[in-house]
């Protein structure tokens, strides 16, 4: 095993980390955050990294695909619906007696033994602040959000597949702009940014 991979492996100490068995000779290296690729590229490179990787499975790593880990819960939760609806068979195993289903919750290796990845906006290096902001909804126009700044107004729009970030003075001249590719997290990145404007304004001010 190469020493990358042996790193993962060591993180589970050689379990699936989402159902906890025994990992075999072919495991997978998982993306615990996902990694969106739209036509072939990367929307989050910082993700493709050691800390983002955990020992999987085959079955559970194609199965989470490129869920994040609240999707692949309720899709597995979601299987005994499937089975009750759609599969005489086990319907009729559960009419003898043969199965019995439990109704727990979906209870994951790593949240059983308290292993955890960093938070998603430590990898992705967005900061605490820009998480906790909360952008203001436009209310006449749809995806357009605003968050206000005491030296200028940072607006988000959405173009198409992306987000326009600008940021504007108090008289309408334009500090700078950002596009943000759709994925996750368009939001927490536009906010960093504007974040940065800020703190660029402000070491301005300090030097004037
Ligand atoms: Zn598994």
């Amino acid at each position: 095993m190469s020493k990358l991979r042996q790193t993962i492996f060591d993180k589970s100490g050689g379990y699936c980390w989402y159902c906890g068995c025994m990992l075999g000779k072919g495991w997978h290296a998982d993306h615990f955050y996902p990694v969106v690729r739209v036509g072939g590229k990367m929307l989050y490179p910082e993700l493709d990294s050691l800390d983002n990787k955990v020992p999987s499975c085959p079955q559970c790593n194609m199965m989470k695909s490129s869920m994040n880990i609240e999707s692949f819960r309720s899709t597995v939760h979601q299987f005994v619906e499937s089975l009750n609806l759609y599969t005489t068979q086990y319907k009729f195993a559960k009419k003898y007696n043969l199965v019995k289903e439990t109704g727990i919750n979906v209870r994951f290796w790593f949240e059983e033994n308290e292993k955890h990845v960093k938070p998603e906006h430590d990898l992705l290096k967005i900061s605490e602040r820009a998480i906790i902001m909360e952008w203001k909804k436009d209310k006449e126009e749809r995806d357009y959000y605003y968050l206000n700044f005491d030296d200028f107004i940072c607006t988000l729009r959405r173009v198409g597949n992306n987000w326009i970030a600008i940021a504007m003075g108090f008289s309408w001249e334009e500090l700078g702009r950002i596009e943000i590719q759709f994925g996750r997290l368009e939001k927490e990145k536009a906010a960093d940014w504007a974040i940065k404007i800020q703190e660029g304004i402000n070491s301005t001010n300090q030097i004037s």
